[in-house]
């Protein structure tokens, strides 16, 4: 099937709530393009110098969600255009990131991305780590990021009790924050192969890359 095919057999099968994240990294600006085409809007990539080049080419009327994890000395190259930050999993990101937002003027929405695989390869912070940034004074002087809710990656088995369970556990987490932040609006959770699994355990954002684009070549 062809990009436009997938897309919009994928967002058929979406509930209304869910916001469907294009994810295009290695992907060529002309398959960007063909989902642009198809009335897609909101485009993830993970690594930030690739998504400023596309940035540049593609509408403006794009949003860009950064989903891979970060290297804080690259967050001033997409700091006046990035829409959501996706895997926020040190504190001195989060710093650096409103450091680069403020000369921006700009606020920068943010998620922290809470490590729910039991993989080791797997970045993310602790939910008690998470606890510890959300209630720090430095945590709230920080006026140019909003951090808007909670991302998670679940690990790769076969196993689907597993899979659920992990996403349950950052449901729970997120529920468990939401009374004293009630800026929070975000579960990202799920991707091609897991997706329909994450938004059964409460997540409103998938991030969808190989079932809309087809599978990644990284030899090219
Ligand atoms: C690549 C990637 C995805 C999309 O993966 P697919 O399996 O191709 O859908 C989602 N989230 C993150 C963080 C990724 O790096």
């Amino acid at each position: 099937m062809s990009i436009s095919q997938n897309l919009v057999y994928i967002k058929k099968t979406l509930p209304k709530e869910v916001t469907l994240v294009a994810v295009s990294k290695t992907k060529p600006v002309s398959d960007l393009q063909e989902a642009y085409d198809a009335g897609q809007r909101i485009f993830g990539e993970n690594k930030i110098q690739e998504m400023v080049e596309k940035y540049d080419v593609l509408p403006k009327d794009i949003s860009w969600h950064m989903i891979g994890h970060l290297q804080s000395n690259k967050v001033k190259y997409m700091a006046h255009f990035v829409d959501l930050i996706h895997g926020v999993d040190k504190f001195s990101t989060l710093k650096e990131i409103n450091k680069q937002a403020k000369k921006n003027d700009r606020i920068i929405n943010c998620l922290l991305q809470l490590k729910i695989a039991e993989e080791d390869s797997k970045f993310g912070l602790s939910k008690e780590e998470i606890l510890n940034i959300l209630n720090s004074d430095d945590y709230s002087s920080l006026q140019n990021i909003n951090v808007v809710g909670l991302m998670g990656m679940a690990s790769f088995v076969e196993d689907e009790s597993q899979i659920k369970q992990e996403f349950s556990s950052l449901k729970t987490f997120y529920e468990e924050l939401k009374p004293t932040q009630p800026q929070f609006n975000t579960i990202s959770m799920g991707m091609s192969g897991d997706y329909e699994l994450a938004i059964e355990q409460g997540s409103n954002m998938v991030r969808v890359g190989s079932a809309i684009f087809g599978n990644r070549n990284y030899n090219k």
